[in-house]
Parts: structure tokens; C-alpha cells; sequence
């Protein structure tokens, strides 16, 4: 997973919420990065949940509603965090539904000392393809993770971050557009100022 992805950005710094970062809407925006199961299966890749050269399963597309259906649920529960709100009991059954699909494995193989242990997920079926994601909402909305789940500061813009700065500082989704957008911005306006200020002499 890398922050540079063209196709799919992943800047929420986790996995909940660069899912609902796949579906971009506000204002005039609205991109859909998660069109049908061929790109549900390229975002699981780079996600690291499916293995590296997957193909999309037979019997994916006749469920990618469940896919669309998740995605809506933890929309909404992020922004129900974000904003205090108590949480639709439907969409909490809907979260504990997909928890139940859980079935992560792990795996062994010769250190250089000892046995490396690393884990993986049975994602042959969709639902289970889904289930970690569910478990990374869940642990995402937790009250020790209050006001680190944010939008990003531009107001024309719908990702939501978890932030993990220091001082709980981060504002933009990437400092590449939204950061550096905002700084443009601003020394356009200082410099309109500056001129102004000269012209009145
Ligand atoms: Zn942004």
C-alpha cells in the first residue's frame, strides 16, 4: 500500500476509511473509483488483502452489492463519529454482519532465527474479501480515536483521514494537492496584498 497508488489513492492512513475514500462525492465531485468487481479486485491488491495477481472471483459480481452496501454503512458511521452522533443501530448489525465473515490464516516460514509469523485473509468469497475492512472500522471508531478521524481542511474536498501526528496536527489529505493548493493559495493572496498595499503609495 503506498501513498503515491495512482489508481487508488491511500491517504486515510487506514484501511476503513481509504475504502470510503473510493467514493468521492461533495459539492460538484463524484467519482466512483469502485465501479465493478475488476476494480474492487485492484483495490483489495493494492490494499494488500488479496494476493498480488488475483483475478476477480466467478462469483463476485452478482454480490458487489454487498461491497457498495459496506462501504455506504462505514460512510456513515465515520461521519456519525466525526460528529458525535449516536450510531444507526441497522448499520452497527450491518458492521457486526461482515465481522462474522472473519477468517484471517497465518503463516510460517524459516527467520534467521527461528519461525517468521505473518497473517493473511481467506478472500476467495466476497464476504470475506469485506470482513477486514469491517474489522478496521470497528477498531477505527473507538472514543480513544476521537478527533483523529477528519476530513481534509479543504472544503471542496470529501476524503477522511485517521490522523497519527504528533500534536494531532495533520489538515490535508495529501500535502501534494490539498496542501499545496492551500500554500499556493495563500501566497497568491500575501503577494495580491503586498500589491495592493504598493499601489496605494
Ligand atoms: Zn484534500
Amino acid at each position: 500500500m503506498t501513498m503515491t497508488d495512482t489508481e487508488f489513492p491511500f491517504w486515510g492512513n487506514n484501511l476503513a476509511l481509504d475504502f470510503i475514500n473510493t467514493d468521492l462525492r461533495k459539492g460538484g465531485l463524484k467519482v466512483d473509483r469502485l465501479p465493478d468487481t475488476k476494480a474492487l479486485v485492484r483495490w483489495l491488491v493494492s490494499a494488500g488483502i488479496r494476493p498480488e495477481g488475483t483475478s476477480e472471483p466467478e462469483s463476485w459480481p452478482a454480490s458487489m452489492d454487498a461491497a457498495w452496501q459496506l462501504r455506504g454503512v462505514i460512510f456513515g458511521m465515520v461521519t456519525e463519529f466525526v460528529s458525535g452522533t449516536p450510531h444507526d443501530p441497522d448499520r452497527v448489525a450491518i458492521l457486526n454482519h461482515h465481522l462474522t465473515h472473519i477468517r484471517p490464516h497465518h503463516i510460517v516460514q524459516p527467520g534467521t532465527l527461528g519461525l517468521d509469523i505473518s497473517s493473511g485473509w481467506y478472500t476467495e468469497r466476497l464476504d470475506r474479501a469485506l470482513a477486514p475492512i469491517a474489522l478496521s472500522a470497528a477498531r477505527l471508531l473507538d472514543s480513544k480515536n476521537s478527533g483523529r478521524v477528519r476530513q481534509c481542511d479543504n472544503a471542496e474536498c470529501p476524503v477522511y483521514f485517521y490522523d497519527v501526528s504528533n500534536g494531532n496536527k495533520r489538515r490535508w489529505c495529501s500535502m501534494d494537492l490539498c496542501g499545496n493548493r492551500h500554500k499556493a493559495a495563500t501566497h497568491y493572496r500575501r503577494h495580491q496584498h503586498a500589491n495592493a498595499k504598493f499601489d496605494r503609495r
